[in-house]
């Protein structure tokens, strides 16, 4: 069978994975071919083992240097899935005070860290949410200070509120490990982890440019973390399986290319976020205030409880978006984070995502301008068949 061939549309749904950018694909392919020549395992003693060993540890030491820490705090993951199940349900196994203390993740997170509580509650720990207020932002004074852990994705992936890291920290307790998910907050927010009492932070290869099959978890010196996979012992026993050296180094790159280009990114994705909320139709506006989320995701609530039907017309103009509410099996569910918002089933149903970056132009947003008002009426004509 031949590989469908689709043609390229806007895209604007960066959120959701990012095209490897050129610097990291040829990170990437100068590692690959560097070991088909020198082949070696980085655990393995040999020359071989000995190259692929530097050059991971290269790779280590600059996301290190990237992020203010030192390279010993850096584990290389599969991704942000596994760094948050990792440093959640970690960090929690091996606290003092585990099981006792509750783990407490932001309503607003993505369901790799909401659904570590069937872990937590399945060996006797306590799970709870941190309730969100109107605007997205988690309300601090729900943190509990007897919490072993508590975790806060800085920038929501779905509706891309900022969430208001100092009051957090202020609110931990004494020996509550604060995971940060940086996974959509690494391209405009520069966290300083000491200050911010860090205790754990990830990210995510394929959102900032890298490979997917990547991310890292940051854990901070005098952080206790439990593996959740025993194995060959790498990465300081505290994640075992051969490291991808490869991506590894494409993951360095593309971090350095985010935090340096982050201000042009945020003064770009401004200045089309303006055009493109000031030329919405009708009954269509922004889910969170703008000055609360970050530029390069757009959140829309849209007045149709058919997000699908908008998809779907977009999709046949080549406009590429996504909807922040989860479709299962053909059924389009309400959106848990705008849900937790306060806000309506049908309000929570009528919604948009649109990711940009540095890529996306004017004209793109035109385009989306343009193919918009058509595709809400699509969304419309559902409604009416009730
Ligand atoms: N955390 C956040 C904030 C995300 O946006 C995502 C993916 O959208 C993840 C975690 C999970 O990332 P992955 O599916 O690449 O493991």
């Amino acid at each position: 069978m031949g590989t469908p061939q689709a043609k390229t549309g806007v895209y604007l749904d960066y959120a959701a994975t990012m095209p490897m950018r050129e610097a990291a694909l040829q990170a990437w392919e100068e590692t690959v071919r560097t070991l088909q020549a020198t082949p070696g395992n980085p655990a393995a003693l040999h020359g071989g083992g000995r190259h692929a060993k530097h050059l991971l540890e290269d790779a280590r030491e600059k996301v290190a240097g990237l992020l203010g820490v030192s390279r010993a705090e850096v584990i290389f993951t599969s991704g942000a899935t596994e760094a948050n199940a990792l440093g959640i349900v970690g960090c929690w196994r091996a606290h003092p005070r585990s099981p006792g203390g509750p783990v407490q993740v932001c309503a607003a997170d993505h369901p790799s860290s909401f659904q570590q509580a069937q872990t937590i509650q399945r060996e006797g720990g306590i799970f709870n949410q941190v309730p969100i207020d109107a605007n997205g932002q988690m309300q601090v004074e729900y943190i509990d200070p007897q919490a072993t852990v508590v975790s806060v994705a800085a920038v929501s992936s779905e509706i891309g509120v900022i969430q208001p890291l100092p009051a957090i920290a202020a609110a931990l307790g004494e020996d509550t490990v604060l995971h940060v998910d940086a996974t959509q907050a690494i391209h405009t927010q520069h966290i300083d982890l000491a200050q911010l009492q860090v205790g754990a932070l990830t990210l995510a290869g394929h959102k900032i440019g890298a490979p997917v099959g990547i991310g890292a978890l940051v854990v901070r010196r005098g952080v206790k973390l439990h593996t959740d996979r025993p194995g060959g012992d790498q990465e300081s026993k505290r994640r075992s399986g051969t490291v991808d050296v490869a991506g590894a180094t494409a993951l360095a790159t593309a971090l350095e290319i985010c935090v340096q280009e982050r201000e042009d990114l945020i003064a770009h994705t401004k200045k089309l976020r303006s055009q493109l909320l000031s030329q919405l139709p009708p009954g269509c506006h922004a889910t969170v205030k703008p000055q609360l989320s970050a530029p390069n995701i757009i959140h829309l609530s849209l007045p149709t409880a058919h997000p699908e039907a908008v998809l779907m017309r977009l999709d046949s103009a080549g406009i590429w978006a996504s909807a922040g509410s989860a479709c299962h099996a053909g059924v389009t569910r309400p959106s848990r984070v705008v849900l937790a918002m306060g806000r309506t089933q049908e309000q929570a149903l009528g919604v948009l995502r649109i990711s940009i970056h540095r890529t996306t132009s004017a004209d793109d947003i035109n385009r989306f301008l343009h193919a918009l008002p058509t595709a809400v009426e699509a969304g419309k004509a559902l409604d009416a068949l009730g």
